[in-house]
């Protein structure tokens, strides 16, 4: 990593990576794991948290855009990696060059993929993509089979796999899940009926994964839980029931900064744009180099969210600024220049979770992850 000298960093734990894929996939077996480390790893950093999953057992990657595929091969990493929606005209040769899986929902994607394939010269597997209900991207159920008998029918293409995606998997009472994977092996049954014969079918996310397991099939797309966090808190119930006491997901991202500066301030003073936090008693203040440019949303200061000092929480101290952001830490002099400040993670016997701020935000822990500034550096640790 190049030298970084902000006393701000997320560490990313590796190890927890891995134990978490390994706790999905003792799970699913004798289903196989994809990991999905679309947007740098859910903030994590993708090479890093891609070499991780591996190391716990994935054969798999997924990725959100051509360059993200293109950022694991110059790495290094040569596992297969599924590319999540049909690449842009311009994107889908470098996808195939590099030896990337397609996915594939339409008569002009599959034309793509068939044009890069022969100017490659070589055969490409592709995914096809089925929307049995979500809604965003994928072929309707009724042109499956006409569009798995296009694939068939050209020289260097074939059917790697046929998938599909949830919409409300994380609220494991929610029928509509139920509904999804009954059009889906519908879809399935149309694409053998027509002679094709799709090498995998895929459907489950973390949520689908973890509780519904009729969704596993050969392979689960995980992404979130890979990182330590169940999709919502009614997953989180089914898998603590799934899973031995003491065992469950690790959280693999910590948040930290060290106090840059502590000031003692009257009662009445107000802190920060706005002057809508005011002091009730003469305090201290400690100022923190991590700011909304860092993922640290703007208003999380009114929000009365905490951050851990010296193994005790302490409140935001008014709006978050772009770079900076000031902590009330009371009336003892107990806290220094120096001293590590702990935004998400452990200290002591406290903790600050990704989900506290995201209820506070009224947002998933996913968008809390991925929002995390690039500017941040990752440490793996
Ligand atoms: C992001 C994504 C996933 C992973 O979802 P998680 O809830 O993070 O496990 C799986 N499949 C597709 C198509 C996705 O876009």
């Amino acid at each position: 990593m190049t030298a970084f000298y902000r006393p701000s960093w997320a560490e990313i734990d590796t190890s927890a990576v891995a134990a978490n894929v390994g706790l999905l996939r003792h799970l699913v077996a004798p289903s196989r794991l994809c990991a999905v480390v679309k947007a740098d790893g859910y903030g994590h950093g993708a090479v890093a948290v891609a070499r991780a999953a591996l190391e716990g057992g994935a054969s798999m990657l997924a990725v959100g855009l051509v360059e993200e595929a293109v950022t694991l091969r110059e790495a290094g990493i040569e596992a297969p990696v599924l590319m999540l929606t049909e690449a842009p005209p311009d994107g889908i040769e470098a996808l195939c060059e590099i030896g990337a899986t397609p996915t594939v929902y339409s008569e002009q994607g599959i034309a793509g993929v068939a044009r890069a394939a022969a100017r490659l010269g070589r055969p490409v597997a592709v995914h096809l993509k089925v929307d049995t209900g979500m809604h965003r991207v994928g072929a309707d159920c009724g042109d499956v089979a006409s569009l798995a008998s296009l694939v068939a029918g050209v020289g260097p293409l074939s059917l790697g796999g046929l998938w599909t995606h949830f919409a409300v998997a994380d609220e494991p009472a929610d029928a509509f899940t139920a509904l999804q994977i009954d059009r889906f092996e519908a879809a399935a049954r149309a694409a053998l009926a027509v002679g094709t014969r799709p090498e995998m079918l895929h459907a489950a996310n973390s949520a689908g994964a973890i509780a519904h397991p009729r969704s596993r099939y050969d392979l689960v797309r995980c992404g979130i839980a890979c990182y330590g966090h169940a999709p919502s808190a009614a997953v989180a119930e089914t898998l603590a029931g799934l899973v031995g006491p003491g065992e469950g997901l690790r959280p693999a991202l910590a948040l930290k900064a060290r106090v840059h500066a502590v000031r003692r301030l009257a009662a009445g003073e107000r802190t920060s744009y706005g002057r809508n936090y005011e002091l009730a008693e003469d305090s201290f203040l400690a100022n923190v180099p991590l700011g909304y440019a860092d993922g640290l949303r703007r208003q999380l200061g009114a929000t009365a969210a905490e951050v851990l000092i010296n193994g005790r929480r302490r409140r935001i101290a008014g709006t978050v600024t772009m770079d900076q952001l000031i902590v009330d830490c009371g009336t003892a002099a107990d806290v220094q220049p120096g001293d590590e400040v702990v935004l998400i993670g452990r200290q002591g016997g406290e903790e600050v979770t990704a989900e506290e701020w995201a209820e506070r935000l009224g947002t998933i822990v996913y968008e809390v992850l991925c929002g995390i500034g690039s500017r941040v550096p990752r440490c793996a640790v």
